[in-house]
């Protein structure tokens, strides 16, 4: 049957505390949400996810569609699907389908790769503009959707009513608004989740599920109406670790319960999507999904509330006068494996790496055209230095304002005469030594004419 063969999940590093957002607000919304860098979004998370899968063995050229969802892409206009193509290594000739608009998208995109040939890679990726005190959170799920899948998807099922004024976002506004009747709120959602799964045949079987969850009660009130017990619920519920992640919420739940299911247990995906509608799946099996710990959503590294606004950008208001360096579209285009896959270049003469792959040889000279040589996305640091406040280029201030200083090293590879230059992220660069392991991410490097621009930072492994 047609299903989920492989899961993922994955989430930046930083976590703050739900007492940290109601010493500030007097309200806690969770008791811990998920906090990613200025250098994160949907779209370096959902990569992120992404790689996990194909470490586990999946062959990226095998992917012949790719489903994106996410209700925060980094444009409001313009493709993700492509670039994340890209910057996983895909074939060129897959079908992409990207959606928004809701926390409906992820179930979108999962129904589309169910619908879709072939194996097909769903990524659903968010992380919710608003006000802190609404539960900020963050995360990324991808799904290797394929035939004859470990984990079946015998039932779907869909409900649509009309419910204005919950949870929407006016055009070029970044803040998610609502009319805030609670009451109201909650019947749509109940009415629209127990529309769909009450439509399922197999509903009186379900051992886990995975039910929207702008908040931890909220599960707990759509299975009321619904023949599913309150450990059930428990088993797909994680917005208390992650705070509310928009689309990702439930998918990031469902991954947590097809972790923790038997091969012969059945799970519910129960999705909501503002303006009025539901979707529920039916899985059967259990899944060893990549990047749980012990089945369980990783803990992270806890951050005061001032640091996770600066992170988070609210802080952010001066605006850096121009300079840097200008590097024209074109040219960023043309060193997009560079940036994405550490492409370099081997010489067919004496088999030396060169990083970048351009010129001569540096070992023998020769002028013969490179052979495409993808580096290891493990080296060690081989140099390293700390920018400074004040220090950095104009091009990497507004990050250096929300992160804080950064580190920038040489990384080497073993048996590799190249190595690279790069940013470190996701820790504090004056622990990071020289001979240390790291391993590549995609990230946002910077923003420039408006345009947001990834490429490799490195992590330490240990
Ligand atoms: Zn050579």
């Amino acid at each position: 049957m047609r299903g989920i063969d492989a899961a993922a999940v994955s989430l930046p590093r930083y976590r703050l505390a739900g007492e940290a957002v109601e010493e500030a607000w007097g309200r806690n919304p969770h008791r811990e949400m998920v906090v990613p860098r200025a250098d994160e979004d949907a779209f370096t998370m959902g990569i992120a996810a992404a790689e996990r899968l194909f470490e586990r063995g999946i062959e990226r050229e095998a992917i012949e569609h790719v489903a994106l969802a996410s209700t925060t892409p980094p444009l409001d206009e313009g493709l993700f699907a492509p670039r994340l193509g890209r910057a996983l290594g895909l074939g060129r000739n897959v079908e992409t389908s990207e959606h928004t608009g809701s926390t409906l998208a992820g179930a979108e995109a999962f129904s589309r790769a169910l619908d879709a040939d072939g194996p097909a890679l769903v990524v659903v990726s968010d992380c919710p503009a608003g006000d802190p005190a609404d539960g900020w959170g963050a995360g990324a799920v991808a799904l290797l959707v394929a035939d004859e899948a470990a984990v079946g998807v015998p039932e779907r099922a869909w409900h649509a009513d009309e419910y204005p004024g919950l949870r929407y976002r006016e055009r070029g506004s970044e803040d998610v608004a609502s009319i805030g009747v609670t009451t109201y709120e909650r019947d749509a959602i109940r009415e629209c989740v127990t529309g769909a799964a009450s439509q399922l045949d197999s509903i009186g079987s379900v051992a886990h599920a995975a039910l929207h969850q702008p908040d931890a009660r909220m599960p707990g009130r759509i299975a009321n109406d619904l023949p599913i017990d309150d450990e059930a619920v428990e088993h797909g519920t994680v917005v208390d670790r992650v705070g509310d992640a928009g689309a990702a919420t439930v998918f990031l739940g469902l991954a947590r319960a097809l972790g923790g299911a038997d091969a012969d247990d059945r799970t519910l995906a129960g999705v909501f999507g503002s303006g009025g509608a539901g979707a529920a799946f039916v899985l059967d099996g259990g899944l060893d999904v990549a990047g749980l710990v012990d089945g369980e959503i990783p803990d992270g590294e806890r951050i005061s509330y001032t640091n996770a606004l600066r992170k988070r950008g609210v802080l952010d208001e001066e605006e850096v006068a121009g300079g840097g360096a200008r590097v024209s579209l074109p040219t960023w285009r043309g060193s997009l494996d560079q940036r994405y896959r550490l492409r370099a270049g081997r010489c067919p003469d004496c088999e030396t790496v060169a990083f970048p792959p351009e010129g001569a040889c540096p070992h023998c000279g020769s002028r013969a055209d490179y052979e495409p040589y993808d580096l290891p996305r493990v080296g060690v640091v081989r140099a390293r230095t700390v920018v400074g406040q004040g220090g950095a280029p104009p091009e990497f201030a507004a990050q250096q304002r929300r992160d804080g200083a950064y580190g920038v090293v040489v990384v080497g590879f073993e048996g590799i005469d190249a190595t690279l230059p790069a940013q470190l992220t996701d820790c504090d660069p004056e622990s990071v030594a020289i001979g240390d392991e790291l391993r590549a991410v995609v990230r946002r490097i910077y923003e420039q004419e408006g345009i947001g621009r990834y490429g490799v930072k490195f992590v330490p492994t240990a």
